[in-house]
């Protein structure tokens, strides 16, 4: 829910502000998480963060990528081409979508679609929109091809809440992941409707990817933190990070093509082996939201009722990360095999 203030700010990968680990750190840092709206470069130089720097918020970039690219390769050949058309009307299609990807038609189309499943990150940063969630937001001028300027940072989840502890709980307010979800799933293969669809697409390969980040699911209520942890913004772990940040990179932090691959066919065959070559996946979302939840409570909220501070994290056993590694390796494999789903079910 709402936007964090700077004085909340954990690191709030996924919230419209707040990281205080600053993304110039964070890029130096290998390449990883990302810039926040305190510290972001302006739209030039976003180009170049889109490939090199895993813009993030979500699954940093590299795990954006590798859901898109397990989607992108089991998509049918009409849902392909559909997407790649789609993908060619967007404004940003020239400029940040296939800016250095390669010649080849159809290696060119996969790179916009893996490249179009950070966009909704990457214009946290960019001057052409603003921030809608800001109290006396002023809405930047309507560019040609898109139909609104707002970063909508409150669309990349949903905090269903709970409580270990039995604080009151904060309810889930709209726009979030679901209700958008909801929306793009309705009116994306309307007829005559292809400026809204382009500018979609995006939204749908990054958000449905964001809802298989368990913490993008919830908010933890304890008695010592009533206005609900962020969906672990507000949990701090080692090493000095807090406990979003570690989910959101629990895939690696390397956004380049050959990790990415490299990656994606691996955990592609590892679910191949457990669910078949075709395996029956749920296209709803609200199913993916209420499991991301449920993950949340089995799987990442193992440690009790604590947050930690950031001058003394939690400590977490090493099994801890072990364990993160094998979730987020699951949930993207699913993340990429359902969104080819919804979209092999969209475009016939
Ligand atoms: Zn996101």
């Amino acid at each position: 829910m709402r936007p964090r203030t700077k004085s909340g700010a954990g690191i709030g990968p996924r919230r419209a502000s707040g990281r205080p680990e600053s993304w110039r750190t964070n890029v130096r840092r290998s390449l990883k998480s990302c810039p926040t709206h305190e510290a972001i470069p302006a739209f030039p130089m976003l180009a170049v963060l889109l490939f090199l720097s895993p813009a993030v918020f979500g699954w940093n970039a590299t795990g954006h990528r590798i859901a898109a690219a397990i989607a992108y390769d089991h998509l049918t050949p009409a849902a392909k081409q559909r997407v790649d058309a789609l993908l060619e009307k967007h404004p940003d299609y020239a400029t940040l979508f296939i800016r250095d990807a390669p010649a080849e038609p159809e290696a060119r189309a996969r790179a916009a679609f893996l490249a179009a499943s950070v966009w909704p990150d990457v214009i946290r940063g960019d001057s052409r929109f603003y921030d809608d969630t800001r109290e006396n937001a002023k809405p930047t001028p309507l560019l040609p091809g898109f139909p609104y300027m707002a970063r909508h940072t409150n669309w990349h989840y949903i905090d269903i809440p709970f409580s270990p502890d039995g604080a009151a709980l904060e309810a889930v307010k709209p726009p979030n992941a679901l209700t958008e979800l909801r929306r793009i799933l309705k009116e994306i293969n309307q007829p005559g409707n292809d400026l809204v669809a382009s500018y979609d697409l995006p939204w749908l390969i990054h958000l449905e990817g964001d809802v298989h980040q368990p913490l993008h699911c919830t908010s933890r209520f304890v008695q010592s933190q009533p206005k609900g942890d962020a969906g672990g913004n507000n949990v701090f772990v080692t090493p000095g990070r807090n406990l979003h940040a570690l989910w959101d990179d629990a895939a690696g932090s390397d956004a380049s093509d050959a990790y990415v691959n490299r990656f994606a066919a691996e955990i592609t065959a590892e679910f191949v082996k457990r669910r078949g070559r075709h395996p029956r996946v749920s296209k709803d979302p609200k199913r993916w939201v209420r499991e991301g939840f449920e993950l949340a409570k089995s799987d990442v909220y193992t440690f009790g009722s604590g947050t930690g501070s950031r001058e003394h994290p939690l400590a977490l056993p090493e099994q801890y990360f072990a364990d993160a590694r094998r979730v987020a390796r699951r949930q993207l494999a699913l993340a990429g095999f359902r969104l080819a789903a919804i979209l092999n079910e969209q475009f016939k």
